[in-house]
């Protein structure tokens, strides 16, 4: 239905572009005005675009403010325009915390207005914890584009009892959620950081040396688009739409194989005039450092083989939830070499295919043609994941040069097969995402393509993919889970942060915090 929707709109608001503009100036009116935006410091939007046509095309209204919109304009904006109903979204964990800003700010101000929420890494319960505290007015988490719509109509209803009972309801369930929260007994158990640290992975280094790179330094790699088609994993581009289902059985899908089918064909068609139009720049960077890890979960990368003179230090993070018998309590730092052993190296990479994109979108939300304006935003999505993996491929084979031999296919790819892993700063083993910083200072990332931190450490264009190179064969990726008080503190020193600072970027993975 979602797709069915957005490739309808053109034609939809085209033809009844008279009637909205009809209708403002007479008494007929649309379901309500909706206004939405992506909070400030993210950069993604598609999920909220989908909800956007969605609710459009059930009449509301939609005010779509874009990208990384500070509170005040939000506020602002929906004073101006009268709005029934705010919308948050976003993707990062960061702006979690700007939404229970903006929820401050809205009952700072005044407003009654219902709040909804979503976004990737938003939840019921950090609505119901975090958020719906802050505001007296109607706050409802919104799981996903299908849920928007009864929501919406249920909160803007002309019958009042409706209205107030769904409100209580929600009130009730979210009250309930905090509740059973602050009663619930943590029956897990946690090792203090001392103890996590001596129960870390130990790598057998006496059978195993790391491999020396060929070449170390900072790289820049032309990558064409079209090197990129066969490395495109197509079925995170399906959910994009939601549409749940492994490629390619998703096509044969008795449900919803002839709309996934006709998607795939249309982004062939798009993938075709990206490529002869030019309408994506891509751009990479790659680098491999000489580096050890240290006892306090840091990597330390060195300015030369003679390992004397640190220039940068990675600071990493440990699961400290007591594990089964025999099983390691993991920090990425333990899958490189301990300082005094062996030398070993770290890799890092920042890709983009979202250089050049604006101009295109622009032109297809000016023509009213969501469908290929969200088309073309998940495609750079797509590219930017399929040159990740791309140049991961070439590092292996030919900068790090451990696996020359290598030759996968894309589904081996895909399922990790190769030796070595590319944890992305934000991401479960490594979700501190201030650690991208170091990062963009390492290879120059800004200067070189182009790819901006925004003030939440989300990478702009939206279209990137960042991360760590690690070679251990034993390396995988992981969750880090919840760590203590002990931890952060210790993460505050390594860092040189203060404890709030501290608190504020790992306010995601404190212990009894989220
Ligand atoms: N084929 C997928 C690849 C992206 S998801 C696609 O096209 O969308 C897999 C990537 O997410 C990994 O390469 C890594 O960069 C990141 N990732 C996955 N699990 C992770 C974890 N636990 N910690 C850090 N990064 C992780």
């Amino acid at each position: 239905q979602v797709v069915k929707s957005a490739r309808v709109m053109k034609k939809a608001v085209a033809w009844l572009q008279p009637y909205i503009e009809a209708n403002k100036k007479g008494d007929a009116k649309a379901a309500g005005k909706i206004l939405m935006a992506t909070v400030k410091g993210d950069v993604h939007d598609i999920g909220k675009n989908i909800v956007g046509v969605v609710l459009g095309c059930n009449n509301y209204d939609i005010i779509d403010m874009g990208v990384m919109v500070p509170a005040a304009k939000i506020l602002e904006k929906a004073r101006e325009v009268g709005a029934d109903i705010i919308g948050l979204s976003g993707l990062i964990t960061p702006s979690l915390d700007e939404m229970v800003y903006v929820a401050k700010e809205m009952e700072r101000e005044g407003f009654t207005v219902p709040l909804l929420i979503g976004g990737a890494t938003t939840s019921k319960t950090h609505t119901a914890v975090k958020i719906e505290p802050e505001y007296s007015g109607p706050v409802v988490y919104v799981l996903d584009a299908s849920r928007s719509v009864s929501i919406a109509s249920t909160l803007l209803s002309e019958d009042e009892n409706n209205r107030s009972n769904f409100v209580l309801d929600v009130k009730k369930e979210y009250a309930g959620i905090r509740e059973s929260r602050a009663n619930k007994k943590d029956f897990k158990k946690y090792l203090s950081l001392e103890k996590a640290r001596e129960n870390g992975f130990v790598a057998d280094w006496t059978n195993y040396h790391p491999p020396v790179p060929a070449k170390t330094g900072v790289y820049e790699l032309d990558v064409a688009v079209e090197a990129l088609l066969p490395y495109i994993d197509w079925t995170p581009f399906f959910s994009s739409w939601q549409l749940a289902g492994k490629y390619p059985a998703i096509m044969e899908d008795p449900v919803v194989g002839s709309e996934a089918k006709k998607l795939y064909n249309d982004a062939q068609s798009m993938l075709r005039r990206i490529i002869d139009e030019h309408w994506l720049q891509t751009k990479a960077v790659i680098g491999l450092f000489p580096a050890n890890s240290t006892e306090t979960d840091d990597v330390e990368i060195y300015a030369d083989e003679n390992r004397t003179h640190v220039v940068h230090t990675l600071h990493f993070l440990r699961q400290q939830r007591q594990k089964a018998a025999n099983q390691p309590n993991l920090c990425l730092s333990d899958f490189i070499a301990p300082k005094g052993s062996y030398a070993d190296y770290i890799g890092a990479f920042a890709v983009t295919a979202g250089m050049g994109i604006e101009p295109h979108v622009k032109r297809f939300e000016e023509e009213h043609d969501d469908y290929h304006a969200i088309m073309l935003k998940a495609l750079a999505d797509r590219l930017a994941e399929a040159m990740a993996e791309y140049v991961h491929e070439r590092v292996r084979k030919e900068y790090w040069a451990y696996a020359s031999e290598e030759s996968l296919e894309n589904d081996a790819l895909i399922a990790e097969k190769y030796q070595g892993i590319r944890p992305a700063p934000g991401y479960p083993a490594c979700p501190e995402h201030t650690e991208k910083g170091t990062l963009w200072d390492m290879l120059q990332v800004e200067q070189r393509t182009g790819i901006t931190l925004t003030e939440s450490y989300a990478m702009y264009p939206a279209a990137s993919v960042s991360g760590w190179y690690f070679s251990h064969p034993g390396a995988k990726y992981f969750g880090l889970g919840q760590i203590n008080r002990d931890q952060v503190e210790d993460y505050a020193q390594r860092k040189g942060m203060d404890m709030a600072t501290a608190e504020k970027w790992l306010a995601p993975v404190i212990n009894g915090e989220s």
